[in-house]
């Protein structure tokens, strides 16, 4: 494929072959994810805890969680099975980078026997600057911070409370240490040349119009790839309206916002919410062909 014009050689080497960085590669490379992080530091009001991080994937899916070790039995049955397999992504199904220990074994036990797979993390943001030199270390390229808000007072409407520094904080108190973790944690990627997607959850009436200077600041601070992503309202799942019944965007409402975005961090269209456990090229999902009773057996 063809090397786009404002990218240097260096961030082309690593979104070339990754399908969610490139759109181009996302019709040739698949990625596949392990559900090894069930546990989250932050409530989000779409979120119930029952299912998969609303923030990368859709409602009303429940993932095999899964050790370390199971997951690279899975890793490397995937790989036997699926040649266009590039990215491995820890994408919940709570917070990778909360669930550290989880997350951190998986990476490196699955980059020893798979040297060339590319690892990529997805994160509320709020344990993220902690990890930030291990996440390098470990040869992390890609980590998605989810990013809805960078004003406290919108931020208190999305996220009761969050869990940090061993106690649980509430209101605009929550959202003002959530904001500035997320920014830090940014800029600590921007730094050491990590690239990052930044996924937004559009929602009406919240966030929409704010979501404008959501991206003002991100760009700021060096965000590759800007992801508005639409809140979906699913209550026959339970999930995605705890925000008072709180409707979806109409896909007008979305591509209006998205087109007022042109001009900041390059624009994700062909996001597609995948699981928490999604095997293959994205739109498509492989997962239940590899399910732990499918995958060869144990490895010490
Ligand atoms: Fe749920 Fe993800 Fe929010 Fe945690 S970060 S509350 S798992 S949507
Ligand atoms: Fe990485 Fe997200 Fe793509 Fe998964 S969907 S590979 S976590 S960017």
């Amino acid at each position: 494929p063809f090397q786009p014009d404002d990218v240097n050689s260096a961030v082309w080497e690593k979104i070339k072959d990754h399908p969610c960085y490139s759109e181009e590669a996302h019709h040739y490379f698949a990625r596949m994810h392990v559900a090894v992080a069930p546990a989250c530091n932050i409530q989000c009001h779409y979120c119930n805890r029952k299912f998969d991080c609303a923030n990368e994937s859709r409602p009303g899916v429940v993932s095999e969680k899964l050790a370390p070790d199971q997951a690279l039995r899975k890793v490397i049955a995937v790989a036997n099975e699926v040649p266009q397999l590039s990215v491995l992504g820890i994408a919940g199904p709570g917070d990778a980078c909360y669930d550290w220990r989880k997350t951190k074994e998986t990476c490196e036990r699955v980059a020893k026997e798979i040297p060339d797979i590319k690892l990529c993390i997805s994160t509320n943001g709020l344990a993220l600057a902690e990890h930030v030199d291990e996440l390098a270390e470990m040869n992390v390229d890609h980590v998605t911070i989810t990013i809805n808000m960078v004003d406290p007072e919108i931020g208190a409407k999305i996220y009761p409370w969050i869990f940090h520094d061993h106690r649980r904080y509430t209101g605009i108190e929550a959202a003002k240490i959530l904001h500035k973790r997320q920014m830090l944690g940014l800029e600590m990627l921007t730094e050491r040349g990590i690239l990052t997607k930044i996924n937004s959850v559009m929602i009406p009436g919240v966030n929409d119009e704010h979501l404008i200077e959501v991206n003002k600041w991100v760009k700021e601070r060096g965000a590759f790839l800007h992801n508005v992503m639409p809140l979906i309202s699913d209550p026959a799942h339970g999930t995605h309206y705890g925000l008072t019944g709180q409707r979806g965007p109409r896909a007008i409402e979305l591509k209006a916002l998205r087109n007022s975005l042109e001009g900041g961090p390059r624009l994700m269209r062909h996001c597609r919410q995948c699981r928490a456990d999604a095997v293959g090229l994205l739109g498509e999902d492989r997962g239940r062909e590899f399910t732990l009773d499918q995958v060869p057996g144990e490895i010490t």
